[in-house]
């Protein structure tokens, strides 16, 4: 059995600098404290935590030592809280999302109604939130941007991990109910990218394996394209969970890792995935 890796793979720049910035903090000496989980990765996590950096939900749980905000952002208040506590801060806000904030204050400050494309608790919408002002609407699927009023300014944004096809949807519904619409597209092109290699890859097979933190976005979000494409996809977030069924009387399956997925965990479920194919009986 032949295991294919996807052309695109392994941390997203975002997520490389989030890890990157954590562990230069780490080696400061000072206690370091992430504000929540630094990306949707166990292992990660488990590799942060193994340095002394501790998990954190609210400023208000450091007591002394650098707080670092992770790749998806807070609101403005939260890093407020930060300083007004005297903490030092590294902010590791992928520049994507950054711009994502920037839009949707922008959108909010010109008398737009902001509507966000997204998980309404994700941490990335969750901060994009606290720049929309007061009037904004969080929606993530056909049948919620369906019950929208009609409006007269509407001003739209989208989590950086929501598939392009639902924004261009959801667009083209906030056009024909929003006298004026404006449009920021603030969906992430490096996911974009990768779901690109997910669709490639599950043209070439019928098994895909994809791997990534259970709570990981975009990681969900392969999973999804790849049962939209009618192929069985399996959900992982180390080798360990491997199924020998899975691989039974498969030439080739296919495999894929999220933005936070470190590449030698993939490369650890590419070899394990061997292994377990050639301990099958045919
Ligand atoms: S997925 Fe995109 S927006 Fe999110 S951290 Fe990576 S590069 Fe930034």
């Amino acid at each position: 059995m032949e295991v294919l890796l996807a052309r695109e793979n392994g941390f997203c720049f975002g997520v490389k600098k989030a890890v990157e910035l954590t562990e230069a903090a780490a080696e400061t000496g000072k206690t370091v404290y992430n504000l929540g989980q630094v990306v949707h990765n166990p292992k990660i996590s488990e590799r942060l935590a193994a340095r002394g950096v501790k998990v954190i939900k609210d400023p208000g749980d450091a007591s002394d030592g650098i707080v670092v905000i992770r790749a998806h952002g807070v609101p403005p208040e939260v890093r407020r809280q930060i300083e007004d506590r005297g903490l030092e801060c590294i902010d590791a806000t992928c520049s994507l999302v950054l711009r994502a904030q920037r839009f949707t204050k922008q959108l909010a400050d010109e008398g737009y109604r902001v509507i966000i494309l997204g998980t309404p608790d994700h941490p990335e919408v969750v901060g994009l939130k606290g720049f929309a002002g007061d009037d904004y609407v969080v929606v993530e699927t056909k049948e919620e941007w369906a019950k929208l009023p009609k409006m007269k300014r509407a001003g739209v944004v989208s989590q950086s991990t929501q598939p392009p096809w639902a924004f261009r949807e959801l667009v083209s519904h906030v056009a024909e109910i929003a006298q004026e619409m404006k449009v920021y597209n603030t969906v992430c092109p490096v996911t974009v990218k990768r779901q690109v290699a997910a669709s490639e890859l599950a043209d070439q097979v019928q098994t895909i394996i994809v791997v990534g933190g259970k709570n990981s976005a975009n990681t969900r979000e392969l999973v999804n394209l790849a049962k939209m494409q009618g192929r069985t996809a399996y959900h992982i977030e180390n080798a360990d969970e491997l199924q020998p069924e899975w691989l039974r009387d498969q030439e080739r399956v296919g495999l894929i890792g999220g933005c936070s997925t470190p590449m030698d965990t993939l490369l650890e479920v590419k070899e394990r995935a061997e292994e377990l194919a050639a301990a099958v009986p045919a």
